[in-house]
């Protein structure tokens, strides 16, 4: 399944944890794949408590990403970061929890906002001796 992304800046993080909750069966376990349908766009994982890490994390790839580019688009640091962060992540799950680090959180990363996004979710479910 699907769902949208509404960015409202050139680079941010949102939080989609509690979107990506919403996907998990109501029973079972396996793995949640969250796929990034974009090329200036990705998704990660990381700290979610303090808001100034996710700064840190923009205003870093922001400066990573300076220099020349021959992409005549004119958003050839955006693709460079969507590079460095990666596409997609695949979270375990069991139960209708994801099983996250009490720190984590799952974070849609805009590098050439504002826009509105995809995300696509694909449950991967394991297999148990039970069947
Ligand atoms: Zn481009």
């Amino acid at each position: 399944m699907q769902f949208q992304v509404e960015t409202n800046k050139k680079m941010e993080l949102v939080d989609i944890t509690e979107q990506l909750k919403r996907i998990l069966p109501p029973k079972g376990e396996g793995a949640l794949m969250v796929f990034v349908l974009h090329t200036t766009a990705g998704v990660t994982i990381n700290e979610g408590a303090d808001p100034d890490v996710q700064e840190d994390i923009l205003q870093h790839l922001e400066r990573l990403a300076r220099g020349k580019y021959l992409h005549r688009e004119g958003n050839g640091p955006a693709h460079l970061q969507a590079s460095l962060i990666g596409s997609s992540v695949l979270i375990p799950f069991k139960e209708k929890h994801l099983d996250l680090g009490t720190w984590q959180r799952v974070f849609f990363c805009e590098f050439d906002g504002p826009r509105t996004r995809t995300v696509q979710c694909q449950v991967l479910s394991g297999l148990t001796r039970d069947g």
